[in-house]
């Protein structure tokens, strides 16, 4: 089964010499300094490839099962569980007022890009609950907020979601479940929701959903919803664990991957629920967690295919086949190791480069969100709205397509279950589909963010890339990253030019490019990460810096970045002029 080592250095360089968190005006960044940083990540590290990383394959192959009503986790989860929260990692971002470290989010974001890479499926039980604490903080009375943060910030209790219907799922205006009022204040919740993660476990003593339901009389279409809180054990007035509710497991899904992650179909009979933010405000209340969550299901696209580049990179190096064209590498062997080949390289150095930018942009990103809550800073709010769906259908695209290149470095072994790889193919697909299918952020991006506030983030970035730029006038050695972002700038104005002059007269045609507008997009982002990464990495070379193979392979794999990656923006822009007549051409029949 393939090992997993926690990539320190590159966070530590994403954090200190490309984003210098600690000289950052942010509340909490000040104390990131990087012996601090350092010690965290280390710590994490060792938690990530000694605890979680021995139960990856563990939970791919047991799965979760339903047994007498109640859902089991596989073997280990629960003292891997036990030693998360006994080391504060499931609070480290969480609010000290509720037994969290406070921690600023991008330390969270790189200790659960370690976590995700050792084992994405056991990760989303905290990670749901994460998300559920975010909701009930930003929404909850008072009373809520102590009665279920606490133990919900232990982990002691979780959290889940619950938005999804067996008709519905993109299009939540179509939703059934009711909420009817009850004269004590709280209301009967009836209906049936699937696919939620992290439904029903053996993990905590309580389960707290939140829930998406109508309440007749609220309106037609999304305007009708809210949210409610349905704790799976009713919660005494003393904080202490009182009646179950009526909420009840329909079915645990058998699923392509993350079978470690219960995926649960969840019934609702008339289940007592609470009131979570203002009456039919509830999509509003959801939409206020989205960035941060879809944030961190780009993060789980790239974290998934880190392991597995790990693996197919120690594989390239030990398997023997052929012989490097240039003459015999490995004269003492049969062969030559794998990693002498070209082809070879080509597809490492696509994933490393690949990867390398999207934690760049990721954290950079985490950074962002950071700046627009603890300094109420609109213009970060505007910028980190625009990338959130590019970070997470982008990544998400592109770390399968990792994911699947790693696999195929192993070859035939790769398609081997006991190998390991098939595995972290499996487990990245969903990331493409859940949190809002990459589809839909495409129309997101293209349909909402790019006209958000008249286009103002849109142009701040732009403006943005073209200081980058700007900066490096003149300076050789950065033409390989200057020129190709410039070009690549231009290219994206030139959709968004394209979007404007047609949308208006056929909303097709904006919609036919979306997707490839959202990967356009992606490489100018991740080209922009990639100057950035490379200035900083001269500079540490002209300052000395005594590591100074791995600033050489930084601005290697950045040069091969820009030369192999951002030339795609041509072909996005091409297809995005070619409009909406033969996508839409076909009649319904024709197909
Ligand atoms: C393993 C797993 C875990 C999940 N966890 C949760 C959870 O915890 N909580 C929860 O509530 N849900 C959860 N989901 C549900 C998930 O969020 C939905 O599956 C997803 O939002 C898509 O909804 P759908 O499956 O109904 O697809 P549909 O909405 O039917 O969409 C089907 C396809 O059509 C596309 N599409 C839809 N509308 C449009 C449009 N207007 N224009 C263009 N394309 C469109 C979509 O991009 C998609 O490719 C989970 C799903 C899975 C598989």
């Amino acid at each position: 089964m393939p090992n997993y080592t926690a990539n320190i250095r590159d966070m530590q360089f994403v954090l200190h010499e490309l984003l210098k968190i600690s000289g950052q005006d942010v509340p909490g960044y000040a104390d990131l300094e990087r012996a601090f940083t350092e010690a965290v990540l280390d710590a994490a590290g060792k938690v990530a490839s000694e605890v979680l990383a021995p139960l990856n394959a563990v939970g791919d192959h047991e799965g979760c099962k339903l047994e007498n009503g109640a859902v089991r986790v596989p073997a280990g989860f629960d003292k891997a569980f036990a030693a998360m929260k006994e080391g504060g990692w499931t609070a480290l971002d969480c609010n000290p007022d509720y037994g969290g470290q406070g921690m600023p989010y991008v330390i969270n974001c790189a200790v659960g890009e370690m976590f995700v890479s050792a084992n994405m499926a056991f990760n989303m039980y905290q990670g749901l609950t994460h998300g559920a604490v975010s909701a009930i903080e930003a929404h909850g009375t008072e009373a809520q907020k102590a009665t279920y943060l606490p133990k919900m910030v232990a982990c002691d209790w979780t959290g889940t979601m619950n938005l999804t219907e067996p008709h519905c799922g993109t299009d939540l205006g179509l939703l059934r479940t009711k909420a009817e009022p009850q004269a004590d204040g709280s209301y009967k919740i009836t209906g049936t929701k699937i696919f939620i993660s992290a439904g029903d476990h053996d993990l905590a003593e309580n389960i707290i959903h939140l829930v998406l339901a109508k309440v007749p009389g609220g309106g037609e279409g999304t305007k009708g919803i809210s949210l409610f809180i349905v704790p799976k054990v009713l919660v005494n007035a003393d904080g202490s664990l009182g009646a179950r509710n009526a909420v009840s497991v329909g079915k645990v899904e058998h699923k392509m991957g993350i079978h470690g992650s219960a995926t649960c179909v969840m019934n609702y009979d008339g289940a007592t629920g609470y009131l979570l933010g203002d009456l039919h405000k509830g999509m509003r209340a959801m939409f206020t967690m989205m960035n941060e969550a879809r944030l961190g299901v780009g993060l789980q696209g790239y974290a998934v295919a880190e392991a597995a580049y790990q693996a197919a990179l120690a594989y390239a190096k030990d398997r023997l086949q052929g012989r490097a064209v240039t003459g015999v590498a490995n004269p003492a062997g049969p062969a030559d190791p794998l990693i002498v080949h070209p082809d070879i390289r080509r597809a490492l150095m696509d994933q490393k480069s690949f990867l390398e930018g999207a934690r760049a942009f990721t954290f950079w990103g985490a950074t962002l969100i950071d700046r627009a809550h603890g300094l109420k800073d609109a213009e970060a709010e505007g910028l980190i709205s625009l990338m959130t769906p590019v970070i997470k259908g982008f990544l998400t695209d592109k770390g399968f397509e990792a994911c699947v290149q790693a696999q195929q470095v192993w070859g035939g072994h790769g398609y081997i279950e006991e190998q390991g790889m098939s595995q972290f193919v499996r487990d990245a697909r969903i990331t493409m589909i859940y949190e809002g299918a990459n589809g839909v952020q495409a129309l997101d991006l293209v349909g909402r963010k790019l006209a958000a506030e008249g286009g103002k983030p849109l142009m701040g970035f732009f403006e943005m890339v073209k200081a980058e730029c700007k900066a490096h006038d003149g300076d050789d050695r950065m033409k390989p990253f200057t020129d190709p972002l410039k070009a690549a700038s231009k290219q994206m104005q030139a959709a968004g030019m394209f979007f404007l002059q047609n949308a208006a007269k056929n909303p097709d045609a904006a919609l036919s490019g979306s997707y490839d507008f959202m990967h356009l997009m992606g490489h100018v982002c991740l080209g922009l990460m990639w100057t950035r990464m490379a200035a900083a990495a001269h500079a540490a070379l002209e300052g000395g810096a005594s590591d100074r193979a791995f600033y050489e392979a930084k601005i290697t794999t950045g040069r091969y970045y820009m030369a192999r990656h951002l030339p795609a923006c041509g072909l996005h822009l091409a297809r995005i002029e070619s409009g909406s007549e033969t996508v839409m051409g076909l009649s319904v029949d024709q197909f």
